[in-house]
């Protein structure tokens, strides 16, 4: 199977070129030339096999040109071997009797990104070598603080490749920023930015359309790829947990076969709701995608109105990896949604650049709102509904996810749809310590990683391994830039 970009219908590439590139050249994203579907009785079947089985049989499905052995070698190499801390990796865990919390936190970096960015570098430099590239591979991500640790984990000592992080300098918990500037591997840079994740992302995106850097870049030997969430790479392991945790619950016997199931995904660049919805195309029983966003509302009003509008305030939340008004994979979706319209996908995407804005036509509004619900939750409501859970079911969750629990409570009063949830836990509450610690009633802070273990003690949850080896962690990136500096880190750093 082939790929195409969202912008273009008749461009094609290879799984391997579409993974490498990271990005079409007119800017679109790569996308599958068709969606497969699952067999019939494929949820069935995958119901008794592991997880690393399940990916494989996911992947395989998308990855023309890889063969079994070799995506069975990547799945036992990014989840197995003890990389998670949870044999299931992705465990459903029953909070009641019609929500569910699948925990994608059991990875090395204790946030869902580790799902995606342990299986990309193997995706990644496979393609390289089927596409006999001969330059090494920078990659350069942008990221609101769990995408640049669990990048920097997934790529260090990676060969062939260099990866450089650049993160908003306010806009990450210390616990994240920490994670990142005591990075091991020798290929790896941080660089913290003065401004927000879209200043960021934005920097980014420029140096990528830079023809000039790439082409001094090429003399040195290095072409640049991105390993943010518009890479197929990255959706790709993404629809695997969807369809395990279908599977699971069919397992737990929490669903019959066949039972249509909601799922509620705490979003930001609408890469892991996209997911679900890909989980969904290929024969996932799955009813209502409930897009669950902070302050930073824009997809809420988005899926209620029909009107994107990125002209509005930006909030810097206690979910802070929900902190974006661009969300770079909705463009997926509208290519969805529009029946593969190419060109009106590329005149949303040109509105939103030159306007900031666009409204979809009445026919995708229509479709939009058939698989998709919205709501928000703002900074008093997450640290609410955080008290509450731990109170109620004496389960920790972290803001983001507090997020999704406090949305689909919402939806529920005001639908009275009552289908068995999959509400989608995306960190550990261990990594933003402090805003747990005061949702739960604590106004005084343990200074720097002794933080973990205060909430540690308040609640009798462990603090998770990778967390707790920061303390003997010696800091090894410092540098700081204006987003105009970004270029110059480049440059220097592949010199
Ligand atoms: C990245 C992230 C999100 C948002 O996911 P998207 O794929 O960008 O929608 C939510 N929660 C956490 C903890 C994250 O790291």
């Amino acid at each position: 199977m082939n790929y195409l970009s969202t912008r273009d219908n008749h461009l094609r590439m290879t799984a391997a070129q579409a993974i490498s590139k990271g990005l079409a050249p007119d800017g679109g994203l790569m996308t599958p030339q068709v969606m497969p579907r699952l067999a019939g009785n494929a949820l069935e079947s995958l119901k008794d096999m592991s997880y690393q089985q399940r990916a494989v049989y996911v992947l395989a499905g998308f990855l023309e040109g890889f063969s079994s052995s070799e995506l069975t070698a990547y799945a036992r190499a990014a989840y197995g071997g003890g990389k998670f801390s949870h044999l299931d990796v992705a465990p459903v865990r029953a909070v009641d009797e019609n929500t569910h919390c699948m925990e994608l936190w059991h990875g090395p970096t204790c946030a869902f990104k580790d799902m995606a960015l342990q299986m990309l570098p193997h995706l990644f430099s496979a393609s390289l070598v089927k596409n006999d590239e001969k330059k090494t591979v920078c990659i350069l991500v942008a990221t609101s603080g769990d995408t640049g640790k669990a990048a920097l984990e997934g790529f260090k000592d990676v060969s062939k490749t260099k990866i450089l992080v650049f993160y908003p300098k306010d806009g990450v918990s210390d616990i994240q920023q920490l994670q990142m500037v005591t990075q091991e591997g020798s290929n790896v840079g941080v660089c913290a930015v003065v401004g927000n994740f879209d200043d960021a992302q934005t920097g980014v995106k420029k140096l990528f359309s830079n023809e000039e850097l790439a082409q001094q870049l090429a003399e040195r030997g290095y072409f640049l790829s991105s390993a943010n969430s518009i890479n197929w790479g990255r959706v790709l392991p993404q629809i695997i947990y969807y369809i395990s945790a279908y599977c699971d619950l069919r397992k737990q016997g929490a669903i019959e076969q066949g039972q249509e199931i909601n799922v509620c995904v705490p979003t930001g660049n609408f890469g892991n709701i996209l997911a679900a919805y890909y989980a969904r195309m290929m024969g996932v029983p799955i009813k209502t995608l409930i897009c669950a966003s902070n302050e930073n509302n824009v997809l809420t009003d988005f899926i209620r109105t029909g009107v994107y509008d990125r002209n509005r305030p930006f909030h810097n939340t206690l979910s802070p990896s929900m902190d974006i008004l661009i969300s770079s994979n909705l463009e997926r979706l509208l290519f969805e949604l529009s029946g593969r319209d190419d060109q009106q996908v590329a005149s949303y995407m040109e509105q939103l650049a030159q306007e900031g804005r666009y409204e979809v036509s009445p026919a995708i509004k229509t479709k939009l709102q058939q698989a998709f619900a919205a709501g928000y939750c703002d900074d008093a409501q997450t640290k609410e509904t955080i008290a509450k859970v731990w109170k109620e079911h004496n389960y920790l969750i972290d803001p983001h996810t507090a997020v999704a629990f406090h949305v689909l409570e919402e939806y529920r009063k005001e639908t009275g749809d009552e289908t068995v949830t999959v509400v989608v836990s995306t960190a550990s509450p261990f990594k933003f310590c402090s805003s747990v610690l005061e949702a739960l009633g604590e106004h005084e802070f343990a200074p720097g990683t002794e933080i973990l273990d205060q909430l540690s003690r308040l609640t009798g949850v462990e603090v998770p391994k990778p967390l707790a080896s920061l303390k003997d962690k010696q800091v090894r990136f410092d540098t700081v830039t204006e987003k105009e500096g970004m270029l110059d880190q480049v440059l220097e750093y592949l010199r």
